[in-house]
């Protein structure tokens, strides 16, 4: 018991009490007093705590007061609770307690646990059999009557059930029609043969949504009607249970206020909001009043759920688009100043068009009175220009005067529009510079100014080096290249030729150029550098004298018969070459031989040999410088004679067996040695 019992205080009935009743009576003066519905006696089950009255206008089903709903089975005597008498004065006494859902096993939808008693047992005043009646509830209908049950269909439709009344003096038949307060029988001890406790066993069905016709708790209908049965006022009939508030709904039972949240529209009280709605009991602003005006001059808002449209003082666009400063003044756009379209030129006329500023020219307020200005409005004022008479000279002073152009001379700086020239200057009327030095001083390229910067292109063709032992010098690249070296070759081998100052140097010695007869028959050459000799054969008929054919006989013709040249000093024979020429082992040449040649040669019979050349000498090819060399040969003898060949030696060897007379020349620094020799051809 969780909460205090409810108390109740009720009145002594007083007067005329019997002894019999006498201890009724002091019950009946105590206050009354319950527990709460839901509340059962401890191990009985689980009550379901509800504070709703199912049949608020229901009579107490007992004819009179006092009265004691409590449970049988687990009160004094019962077969779960204390021993003792079923007649202890512990039941018969308040509180009361709610036995709706006692444990049992009927089906009970409602209770906690899903099974319970049913309905409500309660005792009388007394526990004597068969004496206390009960009464109808509300007026109706006696709709069924079973050995130890009365169903009554009240007109709310609500049906009640009273269980134990004594079958036998039933005040009641099946459909009979019955009224509020009307004595149906008394409260007995009867169960179908077996008996009970005396009490009376009082339920309630009633259909509840969801669930379907079931019995309710009859607990609080109970305390309700018990409390009009014995005088207690309902406390909900003059308690006020109005919270105030709209969102809730208010309810009373047995002086308890119930405030359940609904969910509905309602008014928050500020006309500005809109669709106020219910929301956990309270009421809760819906969306704002519209209060736009749609213009932007005004300041909307709403109050006491009026629109309120307050003029303010924003920029605005009056869409005039040649004022500035537009303004709001009185909810509307006015329109500022005009636009400032002035340029400062007192010869433009200053106009806004379309928000644009233009500034065209003033006709006429730029004549000067002169014929020989043109007058003009620019945006720097008036302007007066001399008019048609510019010689686009810059060396004269164009003028105008009365009608007539002039053109002074003037002296001074000035441009020629010639950029290849600097320096220009006035002179005589005429602009005119030093042009640009462009020389690059090479003759290999052709120097110009070009939009006053020199170019310098390259040229073909002679030119001059400056070098005297070159010819043929010639431009290439935009130089002067040097042509070939002067030729100073004089072809003596014993000169060094070279080129100084254009002129061609020989350095070296030479000497006249000799001839010296080797024999009547030679006449030996020597040059400028003492090379040779150059063999020259003198005819028959003009002998060598005196180095030259045909000259004066030489004295010492006899004594040179050796053969040898003017110089002739036989080398070391060590030192002879005997690759050069070809020549085998010399031996030496017999002098006078060349004497006997015509008369050997005239013998030889030597096919094929031509008889002009026995006997002379036949130059031979070019010289070599250090080397014996071959200079001459001429035929000596030849046996012409085939002769049997001796063992081992070739036939075509022995064919021809002539013998040649060779003259050799040393070709070296140390000078010519000549010498002669014999070779087998
Ligand atoms: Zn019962």
């Amino acid at each position: 018991m969780n909460r205090p019992l409810r108390v109740r205080l009720v009145g002594l009935i007083g007067l005329g009490l019997t002894a019999a009743t006498f201890s009724a009576a002091l019950a009946h003066a105590a206050p009354f007093t319950y527990a709460p519905a839901g509340v059962l006696v401890p191990g009985s089950g689980t009550g379901l705590k509800t504070t709703k009255v199912y049949a608020p206008n229901m009579r107490y089903p007992i004819m009179d007061a006092p009265s004691y709903p409590n449970s049988q089975v687990w009160g004094v005597g019962g077969s779960q609770g204390p021993k003792g008498s079923q007649c202890d004065v512990k039941n018969y006494s308040y509180p009361w307690y709610d036995n709706y859902c006692e444990t049992r096993t009927w089906k009970m939808p409602l209770c906690p646990s899903g099974k319970g008693h049913q309905g409500q047992d309660i005792r009388a005043a007394t526990c004597e059999n068969k004496k206390h009646p009960t009464a109808a509830t509300e007026d109706g209908t006696i709709t069924s009557i079973g050995t130890y049950s009365v169903y009554l269909k009240g007109a709310s439709g609500t049906t009640y059930r009273y269980l134990h009344m004594d079958p036998a003096t039933l005040s009641v038949k099946t459909g009979q029609k019955v009224s509020k307060g009307q004595k149906l029988g008394v409260v007995s001890n009867a169960f179908g043969g077996t008996p009970t406790s005396v009490h009376l066993h009082f339920d309630i069905e009633q259909s509840v949504a969801g669930v379907g016709i079931v019995f309710v708790s009859p607990y609080n209908s109970l305390v309700a009607s018990y409390e009009k049965l014995i005088g207690v006022a309902d406390p909900c009939a003059t308690k006020s249970c109005d919270d105030g508030q709209v969102c809730t709904k208010d309810s009373c039972a047995n002086g308890n206020c119930a405030h359940v949240p609904v969910n509905s529209p309602c008014d928050d009280g500020d006309a500005c909001s809109l669709n106020d709605a219910c929301q956990n009991g309270n009421c809760a602003a819906g969306g704002e009043k519209p209060c736009d005006d749609g213009k932007l001059c005004t300041t909307d808002s709403c109050a006491s759920g009026k629109c309120v449209f307050a003029p303010n003082s924003k920029v605005c666009d009056d869409k005039v688009p040649c004022t500035v400063g537009d303004a709001c003044q009185g909810g509307g756009c006015q329109p500022g100043k005009g636009k400032d379209c002035g340029d400062g030129v007192a010869c433009t006329q200053d106009v806004c068009d379309k928000g644009a500023c233009k500034n065209p020219p003033l006709a006429g307020t730029c004549d000067d009175g002169d014929a020989c200005t043109a007058d003009t409005c620019t945006s720097q004022g008036c302007q007066h220009k001399a008019q048609g008479c510019d010689d686009s000279n810059p060396c004269t002073q164009d003028a105008c005067g009365g009608g007539t152009c002039s053109h002074a001379q003037i002296s001074g700086p000035c441009d020629d529009s010639n950029s290849c020239t600097s320096g220009d200057q006035c002179a005589a009327g005429a602009c005119s510079g030093k042009a640009k030095n462009c020389d690059d001083d090479n003759a290999c390229t052709v120097d110009g100014c070009l939009a006053g910067a020199c170019s310098n292109e390259p040229l073909s063709g002679g030119c001059d080096d400056g070098d005297t032992c070159t010819e043929g010098d010639y431009c290439g690249l935009g130089l002067c290249l040097s042509g070939a070296t002067k030729d100073c070759d004089d072809g003596l081998d014993c000169t060094v030729d070279s080129c100084g100052d254009g002129k061609c140097v020989h350095s070296g010695a030479t000497q006249p150029v000799q001839q010296v007869c080797s024999s009547a028959e030679i006449l030996e050459i020597y040059d400028q550098c003492g090379a040779g000799p150059t063999l020259q054969e003198c005819p028959a008929d003009q002998p060598c004298g005196s180095g030259t054919c045909g000259g004066k006989p030489d004295p010492q013709a006899a004594a040179d018969s050796t053969g040898a040249g003017p110089d002739a000093v036989a080398p070391d024979a060590a030192s002879v070459d005997t690759t050069a020429g070809g020549i085998g082992s010399d031996t030496a040449a017999t002098p006078g031989q060349t004497g006997n040649a015509a008369s050997a040669n005239s013998a030889s019979g030597c096919s094929g040999r031509s008889s002009a050349a026995t006997g002379g000498w036949l130059a031979l090819g070019p010289t070599l410088l250090g080397a014996w060399a071959v200079v001459a040969r001429r035929r000596r003898s030849c046996a012409g004679v085939r002769r049997v060949p001796t063992l081992g030696e070739s036939i075509a060897i022995a064919e021809e067996y002539c013998q040649l007379e060779v003259r050799r020349q040393w070709l070296g620094r140390a000078g010519p040695v000549l010498e002669s020799g014999t070779v087998q051809e």
